[in-house]
């Protein structure tokens, strides 16, 4: 058995080109464009990979947008305090806050505090919440995106054994509760499972979202599952690469992502997605998907 490749750059790419097409439209009823700002604390190389990214997809299709970029050493009510300007600022329709950010700047109410309607991310406890309950909302564009590749496979999802592996807020948890909303029986596996392999073993469709190259080894796999893996790591030789040995899981899977050219450009594609959704939802933008 040889997996099929889960393209994901050739799907954002499509849904890219389909969000073009309708800002162009949009625009030229003389509508105001939605505009992302993206917000960067310090000058991690990673996060202004990330950030650049975000940024190009946004020029490349038409969304408006400006990247703020703050010193580490901002201070949090500096910091809460801009954050707060932008919520305020009528020609912004969506925050995002790249991540990691510095130790000083508590996470979780960073995330509260930027405006539920321009919270792009989806990482507001509002948005959680919806998602908890399977309601229409702004989703986390990392789980979104998955959620989109496991569409383009064409597999039903209603009645699969999931496992996620990595129960984090932006990538694991999200994923967790939108598998479980599609009917599919969910096991979120951590750093203290004991016996990982005896879940992912018996997973129709696998999510890894550890950090960690090559923890999901092909033994580890059921035969015809779907893989799709999340982790963005660098190995010993500075390679990028999953959390999943893929030369070798491809052998056994039914359905695979790459990294690169998996989930990440998925990420950005949703992310445009959200962005536009939160302009439309601030009956700012009448453009459809
Ligand atoms: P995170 O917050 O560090 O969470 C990692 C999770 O993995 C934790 O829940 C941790 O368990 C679990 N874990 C660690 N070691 C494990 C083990 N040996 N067995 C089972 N679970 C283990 O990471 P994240 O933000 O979710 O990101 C995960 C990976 O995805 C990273 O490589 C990140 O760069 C990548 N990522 C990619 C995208 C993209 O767009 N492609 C987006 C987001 C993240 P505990 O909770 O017990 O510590």
């Amino acid at each position: 058995m040889q997996g099929k490749i889960i393209d994901g750059k050739a799907i954002a790419d499509d849904i890219l080109k389909k969000l073009k097409k309708e800002l162009k439209e949009y625009k030229t009823n003389n509508n105001p464009i939605p505009k992302l700002v993206v917000i960067q604390v310090g000058e991690d190389p990673a996060s202004t990979i990330y950030v650049n990214k975000k940024h190009k997809a946004c020029e490349e299709i038409g969304i408006d947008s400006e990247i703020k970029r703050f010193p580490e050493t901002i201070s949090y009510s500096d910091f809460l305090k801009e954050i707060g300007k932008l919520n305020k600022d009528d020609s912004v329709n969506g925050i995002l806050v790249q991540m990691p950010l510095p130790e000083h700047l508590n996470h979780k109410q960073v995330f509260e505090t930027i405006a539920v309607e321009k919270d792009v991310d989806g990482f507001h406890p509002f948005n959680h919440g919806k998602n908890l309950l399977g309601k229409k909302g702004i989703a986390p564009a990392t789980p979104k995106g998955i959620m989109t590749l496991l569409e383009s496979t064409g597999v039903t999802l209603e009645g699969k054994n999931a496992v996620v592996v990595g129960r984090s807020n932006i990538v694991g948890k999200p994923i967790a509760l939108m598998l479980i909303n599609e009917g599919c029986t969910v096991s979120v596996c951590n750093s203290k499972t004991k016996n990982l392999k005896m879940f992912t073993k018996e997973a129709d469709i696998l999510v890894v979202a550890v950090g960690k190259c090559n923890i999901i080894t092909e033994d580890m796999v059921k035969k015809g599952a779907i893989i799709i893996d999340v982790g963005m790591n660098r190995n010993k030789e500075g390679k990028l690469c999953g959390d999943v040995d893929f030369e070798n899981v491809k052998k056994v899977a039914s359905w695979i992502t790459p990294v690169p050219k998996g989930v990440g450009p998925m990420t950005i594609a949703s992310l445009m997605e959200n962005t536009i959704e939160a302009c439309k939802q601030q009956g700012k933008c009448t453009c459809s998907k």
